[in-house]
C-alpha cells in the first residue's frame, strides 16, 4: 500500500484514488522567462519520480504540468511588472517569443534529466476564458469584489466560511505581517486580498478583454481553472516545491473552495528546497546555477561539468521532504557513487549463470524487490532503494569473482528488480560506456556469449583454426578473453 505525506493534514496516508485504477495529478510546472536552474530540477525530478511509481503500480495517470506565461508578477507574484512582458520589453521581443523560447529549453533540460513529459502541459494563455468564468464564479458566490477594473479575493469574507491558511499554517495576522505594502494595495480593502483579475496599465503588453477590464489573470488562478478543467471538480493529488505553499497553494485552495464550495484536492504534495554550499538560491548569492551550466561546468561554483544523470541521482539521494545542500564536492561525490551504480549493473547484465544459488545469494534475490517496494511505498524513499540496490552488489560482485553461484531464474530475477527500480522507477538513465538501453546490452551480451560456446566446441572438437581465428578476431574487436576451468569469461 504507497503512503504518501499529505501537507495538508501533515500525516503519511494510504494513497486511495477517487476512481479506481485511475489518478489525477497537477504539478505547477515553470514560469518561462528564463533558464531552468535547480529549483525547477528538484520538483520535475520529485514528481516524475510519482508518476513512474504511480505508474508501475499499475495506475492510468493523467499528468497534468503548466506553463505560466502570463500574469505571473515581480513582486509576490501579485504586484509589479509581469515578469513574462518584462523579459520581452528588455530583449525586444514579442513575448510570445519568451515564451517559447524558454519553454523549448526547460523541455530539451527537462529531456536530459531523464524526466517523462506530463500527459497534459497547458499553457495560462491558452485558458483565459476558462480563469474569466473562475472569477465570475468566485464574484457571483460573494468572496470576491471588483475595484478599478480588477477583481480581488475577499480574503475575510472567505475565511467566515471556510478555513484560511491550513495548508501553510498560517492566520490572517500572520499574513497581514507578511504582506508588503506595494502599488495596487489602495485598490484593496486588505493588505491581503489577492487579485484574480488586473487591470492592465497602459504600457502592459499582454492583456485580455475581460466583463470588468481590459487586463489579465492573477498568477494563482491558472492553476485552479486549468486544473479542474482537465482533472475534474475533485482530483488525487496536486504538487510543487514548498515555496509553493503560500500564496499560491493557498490561493488555490481559496479560490476553488470559493468557486465550487469545496476543495478540490485530496493529497497535497511538496518536496523541500535546495540550498547551495549552504545558501538559499537568490539573486543575492549569485547562485541560480542553471541546469545548462551544470552540464557544462560553465560556473564560478563548479569545479568541473556535471551529466544530467549526476543531478538525477544527487537529488534522488535525498528524500524529497528533505533539504538538498548542493555543491561541488556533493556533487563529485553523487558522480562517483552514480558511476559504482552503472558499473554494479553492468556487471550485472554480464553474470554467468549456474545450476542453482548460493544461499547468502538466494536469500539478497528473495528479498529485494520487496524491499524496494516497500521504500517506495513509504512516501517515495528513494534514498532507501538507492542503498538497497547497492547492497545487492555485494551478491553481484560474488559471483562475478566467482565466489559464489546464482541460477538462472534468480539471475533474471535480479536483473529485473535492477532494471524495474534504478531504470524505470528512478529513472536513471546510463551514460557514457554504459549507455545504450539494457535489451541491447542483453541482446550484445548473448551474442559474444554465443560466439564464445561455438569456440568452445570447436577447441572440444580439436578444431583449432575456427577457435583460434574466433578469438583473435573478437581480440582485435578489444574483448579480453580469460579461460576458465567452467568456460570462459570475458571483458570489452
Ligand atoms: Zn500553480
Amino acid at each position: 500500500m504507497l503512503y504518501i505525506y499529505n501537507s495538508l493534514s501533515r500525516f503519511k496516508e494510504p494513497f486511495k484514488p477517487i476512481h479506481e485504477g485511475h489518478v489525477g495529478m497537477y504539478v505547477c510546472g515553470p514560469t518561462v522567462y528564463g533558464d531552468a536552474h535547480l529549483g525547477h530540477a528538484r520538483p520535475a525530478i520529485t514528481f516524475d519520480l510519482l508518476y513512474r511509481y504511480l505508474t508501475y503500480l499499475g495506475y492510468k495517470v493523467r499528468y497534468v504540468r503548466n506553463i505560466t506565461d502570463v500574469g505571473h508578477l515581480e513582486h509576490d507574484a501579485d504586484e509589479g511588472e509581469d515578469k513574462i512582458a518584462k523579459k520581452a520589453r528588455l530583449e525586444q521581443l514579442e513575448p510570445m517569443e519568451v515564451v517559447q523560447y524558454y519553454t523549448n529549453r526547460y523541455h530539451h533540460d527537462m529531456e536530459a534529466l531523464n524526466v517523462l513529459p506530463p500527459s497534459i502541459e497547458p499553457h495560462a494563455s491558452g485558458h483565459i476564458i476558462e480563469q474569466i468564468a473562475f472569477i465570475q464564479q468566485i464574484l457571483d458566490h460573494g468572496y470576491a469584489y471588483v475595484s478599478n477594473g480588477s477583481v480581488y479575493m475577499d480574503v475575510e469574507r472567505f475565511a467566515q466560511d471556510f478555513p484560511y491558511g491550513k495548508l501553510s499554517g498560517r492566520n490572517l495576522n500572520d499574513i497581514v505581517t507578511d504582506t508588503r505594502e506595494l502599488d495596487g494595495q489602495e485598490e484593496k480593502k486588505h493588505s491581503y486580498d489577492f487579485a484574480l483579475w488586473k487591470k492592465a496599465s497602459p504600457e502592459h503588453i499582454m492583456h485580455w478583454p475581460s466583463p470588468w477590464s481590459e487586463g489579465f489573470p492573477g498568477w494563482h488562478m491558472e492553476c485552479s481553472a486549468m486544473g479542474t478543467k482537465y482533472l475534474g471538480e475533485r482530483f488525487d493529488i496536486h504538487g510543487g516545491g514548498m515555496d509553493l505553499m503560500f500564496p499560491h497553494h493557498e490561493a488555490e485552495i481559496a479560490q476553488s473552495c470559493a468557486a465550487l464550495g469545496h476543495e478540490t484536492v485530496n493529497y497535497w504534495m511538496h518536496n523541500n528546497m535546495i540550498t547551495i554550499n549552504g545558501k538559499k538560491m537568490g539573486k543575492s548569492y549569485n547562485n541560480f546555477i542553471t541546469l545548462e551550466q551544470f552540464f557544462t561546468g560553465d560556473h564560478e561554483l563548479l569545479t568541473k561539468p556535471f551529466s544530467p544523470m549526476t543531478i538525477r541521482f544527487f537529488i534522488l539521494q535525498a528524500h524529497y521532504r528533505s533539504t538538498v545542500d548542493f555543491s561541488s564536492e556533493a556533487l563529485e561525490a553523487a558522480e562517483k557513487g552514480f558511476l559504482r551504480m552503472q558499473e554494479t549493473y553492468a556487471r550485472l547484465l554480464k553474470l554467468q549463470a549456474s545450476a542453482e544459488t548460493q544461499e547468502t545469494i538466494a536469500k539478497t534475490v528473495a528479498s529485494l524487490r520487496q524491499q524496494c517496494q516497500d521504500a517506495m511505498d513509504d512516501d517515495l524513499n528513494s534514498q532507501v532503494v538507492i542503498s538497497l540496490l547497492f547492497d545487492s552488489a555485494h551478491a553481484i560482485n560474488t559471483v562475478h569473482d566467482g565466489k559464489g553461484t546464482i541460477s538462472a531464474e534468480d539471475l533474471k530475477e535480479l536483473q529485473s528488480v535492477w532494471k524495474t527500480f534504478a531504470i524505470d522507477i528512478l529513472g536513471l538513465r546510463l551514460e557514457g560506456e554504459n549507455a545504450g538501453n539494457e535489451q541491447t546490452t542483453a541482446a550484445y551480451k548473448g551474442a559474444v556469449d554465443l560466439l564464445l560456446q561455438l569456440r568452445q566446441e570447436a577447441k572440444e572438437q580439436k578444431n583449432w583454426a575456427t577457435s583460434d581465428r574466433i578469438r583473435n578476431q573478437l581480440a582485435a574487436l578489444g574483448f579480453q578473453i580469460k579461460d576458465r576451468k567452467d568456460g570462459f569469461e570475458w571483458t570489452l
